[in-house]
């Protein structure tokens, strides 16, 4: 081969290989690329609403319009519902000296949805539990046991009988007093799911409001969110869990003795009432419901507290919900179909 010749051929050949080595990079940007579209990012935002820590993690084109319309629509949903916000419509309901008071479709809906969670566990959960709550001191903090005699009295104005809707029309009997605070965040967790989805139907993520969590969609659109159950007697600042779900949709709530409570000569006394006898429950101390909806799986997993161990395991299926629970000597419980959100899918 000649010189010149030789020269060529080596050209040709570093031609070929630049060609080849630009094609492999073009290859390499590409999958990236695609791998990126796939895999899409997750958008997260951590907020104070319902006295407690809110967090929305989602994945969508409108991520940040939908994280927005998400906490205005909670913020306003806490207002709406807290019984002790003079601007509230259940302030004025209980304010009102058992006259009838006009209330819109959410009120009602949200009323008539705890109505029937009250009949159906034959009133352990009472959205009525207004009085106790009061007299216990959970409404502003200032905490107190009461007297047999202050309790015996209170429990002639709890019941959910004495709650009477007409039309759009609703009025309290007997001094009752509503507090719809073991629905009401569920409930907004359910809307966040609804808000989500209108701005972006193929949106996904989850809500976590506190321990009742609603999923907006599967874990980067195929796979199971990975959700912990935290360990009731949990030691301060850590985060430490009993048990892990894996759920791709649907909603689980946790009701716990630790949430709010007050210690008085070694015992704890909590957030959540007997409406029989007046006193926080005992027996349960935590109290998870997987359900299809949140609020269905808040309002059950408050009422497990007073329905009992037995019972709880029996009927919360039929009542559409599977149930983790613990009791206070710590053993843990499950309905026989809670095991399948135990196992990834
Ligand atoms: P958290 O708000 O800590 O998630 P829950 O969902 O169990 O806990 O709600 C507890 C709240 O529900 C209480 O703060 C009170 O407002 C209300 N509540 C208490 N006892 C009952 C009951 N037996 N039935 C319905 N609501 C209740
Ligand atoms: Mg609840």
């Amino acid at each position: 081969m000649r010189k010149k010749d030789f020269e060529t051929f080596v050209r040709e050949r570093r031609w070929s290989w630049i060609l080849t080595y630009t094609f492999i990079a073009i290859l390499i940007l590409m999958v990236f690329f695609f791998s990126l579209k796939r895999v899409p990012g997750y958008s997260i935002k951590e907020s104070v609403v319902f006295g407690t820590r809110v967090k929305i993690v989602v994945s969508s084109k409108l991520a940040g319009r939908i994280i927005e319309a998400i906490l205005q629509d909670m913020r306003r949903i806490d207002r709406k519902f807290d019984p002790y916000d003079e601007r509230s419509v259940i302030y004025r309901i209980n304010n009102s000296n058992g006259e009838w008071v006009e209330v819109d479709n959410e009120v009602l809906f949200v009323l008539k949805k705890a109505l029937y969670f009250a009949e159906i566990t034959g009133g352990a959960f009472d959205p009525t539990v207004g009085v106790l709550v009061k007299l216990w001191g959970f409404n502003d903090g200032n905490y107190r046991i009461p007297s047999d005699e202050e309790i015996r009295d209170a429990l002639k104005h709890v019941g959910y009988e004495n709650v009477e809707i007409s039309g759009n029309k609703v009025r309290l009997k007997n001094g009752a007093l509503l507090d719809l605070g073991g629905i009401a965040k569920g409930y907004a967790v359910d809307r966040a799911i609804q808000i989500a989805k209108r701005y972006d139907q193929k949106a996904t993520g989850f809500i976590d409001a506190g321990g009742d969590i609603g999923i907006i969609g599967p874990k980067f659109g195929g796979s199971d969110w990975v959700i912990g159950i935290r360990n009731p007697r949990y030691k301060e600042n850590s985060d430490e869990t009993i048990d892990v779900v894996y759920m791709k949709d649907g909603a689980i709530a946790t009701s716990g003795d630790y949430e709010r409570y007050f210690i008085k000569d070694g015992k704890r006394y909590h957030h959540i009432f007997n409406p029989k006898t007046g006193y926080p429950s005992h027996g349960i101390i935590s109290a998870t419901v997987i359900a299809q909806s949140c609020a269905d799986a808040d309002a059950l997993a408050t009422a497990i507290f007073n329905l009992g161990l037995d019972y709880s395991l029996m009927y919360i299926p039929r009542f559409g919900g599977q149930a983790f629970i613990v009791t206070e000597d710590s053993k843990i419980h499950r309905t026989k179909g809670f095991g399948y959100f135990e196992k990834p899918h």
